[in-house]
């Protein structure tokens, strides 16, 4: 596509959009102009168009007397629109209409560009000028002869032909789309225009209004660039049509020809924001983030300097603005929609309706589509389809949203209660083990208490056969020796005397010759036994010292005490009839005794060695007697 087609195409899909662009207007000077035959008017209206010339007033000041002299400068119009631009020049129009009929018609003149400063019209009839009108959006608007937004002059047309002159000054743009009607069409398409108006007006406030209560409802920041688009778009729409400035600005002239370039701004910004925040561009795609948010600054220098720049510059760029964010932001909603993002399906649908309401247009200019209202209004379908659709969208990802939260939440309770499962189990596991384990512990604790009772009764008995003679049962040696350190001890503290009594048997070689051996030791067993049953009181000890020889340890006993027991004892031993082989074995046994308090010069050795002396002097004594140890001298 060359870029003249380019240009042409989007200077077609903008006045798709309603914004007439500015037209080159060259023509030979002073040319005669076909005349409209009042019989093309009936039942519809017709387009003055290029049956009109024009004539520019530099000075501002031509009368129509002037105007009307021959030799002025006229030139024709090669489109049904005319637009001149910001100018402060005036700009006078003539046209011819011809009432064939023999009686006078009525007939409405539109004039549908409401912010036009200063109006007024002549009709000629024979050189007589027979209406006139001075209209201008300077006057209130109940004072207009026919109460539409637009400039509506009713004119009463005599048979024959006559003239309308016109003339146009503005601080805005001059525009003369002129259009002749017959007042019932006219009423008619002003009633359906209405209607198609209200209904776009309705459906955008309640889309508005709507989705504010959505955006207060979940302080979504989408909502709130799709509110700033819609509403972009309303007063977009409200300023093309008049309604603007009958309802909402009807006193600002300036601000209302220069207000759609500032809707066309804000509504690209907000577009590109949604689209970048809809669509989550910056974790998506660099690429895609930055184009939209280039796009998005470029309108926002534009709504900035639109003030400044030419009108007829700055609506071009608009329009190349609106088709460049139209397509970048449908192109990233497809591409995002094809890397798998569902909720962008809506989405990209709403900006095809309007990219689809736009080709639907342009291509009913050029002719190949017929002219009805489907095609004549697709872009403003598309345009309300873009709108309903994207608040569709919202919705629908809200949707989208809480499935995908609900998803979640039912996996997060699916493995809160598995975890729950698995921690019981556990519990239940941990408790089984502890249990097995406490009744492993136990029965080990009681296999570990019967096996230590064991030891103990084995420690016990063999500590009793550690400290007992084999023989005679009675305690022996180190059982002795144990008993003599302990009670030695206890004596020395308690400064008790301490005596001891060593004995041994008479002539026991003897014995063991006679009788042999065994006998012997049954002399010995018998003997023991006889002495056990003489030594019982408590803390007293008998025991084996060695062969034949035993020791009693008598505790708090004097020498005397000890004396006189060790008597009594060799007097039994004596009187002893031991049952051997049926036979009656008598012995004898001697006696040494010694005792003392101990203190630093006695140690149970001492004790010993004096009673085994004092036993020695009992045996060369003669033996069957008792000696007793000399006493120790005090070292
Ligand atoms: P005395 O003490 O009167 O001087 O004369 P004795 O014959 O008793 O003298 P001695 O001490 O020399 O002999 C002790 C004897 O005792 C020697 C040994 O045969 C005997 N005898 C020592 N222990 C045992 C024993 O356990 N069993 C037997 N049957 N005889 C023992
Ligand atoms: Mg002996
Ligand atoms: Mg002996």
């Amino acid at each position: 596509m060359s870029f003249k087609a380019l240009s042409r195409w989007i200077f077609s899909a903008l006045l798709a959009l309603g914004v007439s662009a500015t037209c080159a207007l060259t023509a030979p000077a002073d040319p005669s102009f076909p005349t409209l035959l009042l019989s093309e008017t009936t039942g519809t209206s017709q387009d003055i168009g290029t049956r009109m010339g024009y004539l520019v007033d530099g000075s501002r000041a031509a009368k129509l007397e002037q105007v009307r002299l021959p030799g002025q400068a006229w030139q024709t119009i090669d489109r049904t629109s005319p637009n001149f631009g910001f100018t402060d020049k005036a700009y006078w129009f003539r046209f011819v209409i011809n009432n064939p009929t023999d009686k006078p018609q009525q007939r409405l003149l539109e004039l549908p560009r409401p912010f036009l400063d200063d109006v007024r019209l002549f009709h000629l009839v024979a050189g007589e000028v027979q209406t006139r009108y001075a209209l201008g959006d300077e006057q209130p608007f109940a004072q207009r002869v026919v109460q539409h937004q637009n400039f509506v002059m009713p004119l009463t047309l005599v048979p024959g032909p006559q003239e309308i002159y016109l003339r146009l000054a503005s601080s805005g743009t001059i525009e003369a789309p002129l259009r002749l009607w017959e007042p019932a069409a006219f009423f008619e398409a002003a009633a359906r225009e209405h209607l198609l108006a209200g209904a776009v007006l309705g459906i955008l406030v309640v889309m508005i209004v709507y989705n504010l209560f959505v955006f207060l409802a979940t302080r979504d920041v989408n909502y709130l660039y799709y509110i700033a688009f819609v509403s972009s778009y309303l007063l977009f729409w409200a300023t093309l049509w008049g309604y603007a400035f009958a309802y909402l600005w009807p006193n600002e002239i300036r601000w209302n020809s220069e207000a759609v370039p500032v809707f066309i701004a804000t509504a690209c910004i907000s577009a590109c924001l949604f689209a970048s925040s809809f669509l989550k561009l910056r974790r998506f795609s660099k690429t895609a983030y930055w184009s939209v948010q280039t796009l998005a600054w470029v309108n926002g220098g534009l709504l900035l300097t639109s003030f400044y720049i030419p009108y007829e510059l700055i609506i071009r760029v608009n329009s190349v603005m609106i088709l460049t964010v139209a397509v970048v932001a449908l192109g990233i909603g497809y591409w995002r929609w094809w890397k798998g993002a569902r909720f962008a399906r809506f989405y990209c649908l709403a900006w095809t309706s309007v990219l689809v309401g736009v080709c639907v247009l342009t291509i009913g200019k050029f002719g190949i589509l017929p002219a009805n209202f489907w095609t004549e209004n697709a872009s403003q379908i598309g345009a309300l389809m873009l709108v309903i659709l994207l608040s569709f969208t919202l919705a629908d990802r809200i949707n989208t949203d809480r499935s995908l939260r609900i998803d979640a939440q039912a996996i997060a309770l699916a493995h809160a209660r598995k975890a729950r499962e698995s921690q019981r189990a556990l519990i239940e596991s941990t408790a089984q083990a502890n249990r097995e384990l406490e009744s492993r512990v136990r029965d080990r604790t009681d296999e570990l208490n019967e096996a230590l009772s064991k030891l103990q009764t084995v420690n016990a008995e063999l500590q009793r056969l550690s400290h007992t003679d084999g023989l005679t049962q009675v305690g022996n040696r180190a059982y002795f020796d144990l008993a003599l350190a302990s009670e030695h001890k206890r004596a020395s503290r308690l400064k008790q005397p301490l005596a001891l009594m060593l004995f041994d048997i008479d002539h026991f070689k003897s014995v063991n010759d006679t009788w042999g051996h065994p006998a012997g030791d049954a002399c010995l067993r018998y003997l023991a036994e006889y002495m056990r049953q003489k030594v019982q009181r408590a803390g007293d000890v008998l025991a084996r010292y060695g062969g034949e020889e035993f020791v009693v340890l008598l505790i708090n006993s004097t020498l005397g005490d000890a004396l006189e027991l060790a008597e009594e004892f060799r007097e039994d031993i004596a009187g002893l009839a031991i049952p051997i082989e049926g036979q009656s074995l008598r012995i004898t046994a001697s006696f040494g005794v010694a005792s003392a308090i101990p203190d630093a010069s006695t140690t149970p050795a001492t004790l010993v060695a004096d009673a085994d002396k004092a036993l020695y002097e009992a045996k060369h004594g003669g033996r069957n007697c008792v000696r007793a140890a000399a006493p120790r001298l005090p070292v």
